[in-house]
């Protein structure tokens, strides 16, 4: 188990596209937190913050992300949380923990984007178009 590694935060308008090591960009008006791996690896890590991505805690002297940061996407596989300006790392999750936790994310920002879906006219609006879309393939594929 590696030992857990400070960070610093840094609070910015827009997040820098030259970012340093160990240093965690929060954007409060884009509402997004971005930074370089820290297991070193260095690929750009965004998190963006909302109901059904990431909380963010700021304390008044330090930040905490919620949940854990798991870039399975990327060749390091690297899972660690974020918590009061400290990297701790986790355990590499298995395939399966992975799954479970794809298919509750991908529930939660359902139902999220549901409710606002039907909150806001426009975007039922545009979301038609793409679902007849859809319908098409499926019917030529289904025929092929
Ligand atoms: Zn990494």
């Amino acid at each position: 188990m590696r030992a857990p590694v400070k960070l610093r935060h840094e609070f910015v308008e827009v997040i820098p596209r030259e970012r340093e090591n160990g240093v965690l960009y929060v954007s409060i008006p884009f509402a997004t937190a971005v930074h370089n791996c820290f297991c070193g690896c260095g690929t750009k890590v965004v998190t963006p913050i909302s109901p059904v991505g990431w909380q963010l805690i700021f304390d008044g002297e330090a930040v905490s992300l919620s949940p854990s940061v798991g870039n399975w996407a990327y060749p390091c596989r690297s899972h660690y949380f974020i918590r009061r300006d400290t990297v701790v790392w986790a355990d590499d999750m298995t395939e399966a923990e992975i799954a479970l936790g794809r298919a509750r994310d991908k529930s939660a920002r359902e139902a999220h984007y549901d409710g606002k879906r039907q909150a806001v006219a426009t975007t039922a609006a545009t979301a038609a178009p793409a679902l007849k879309k859809r319908g098409f393939w499926s019917w030529l594929l289904g025929r092929g």
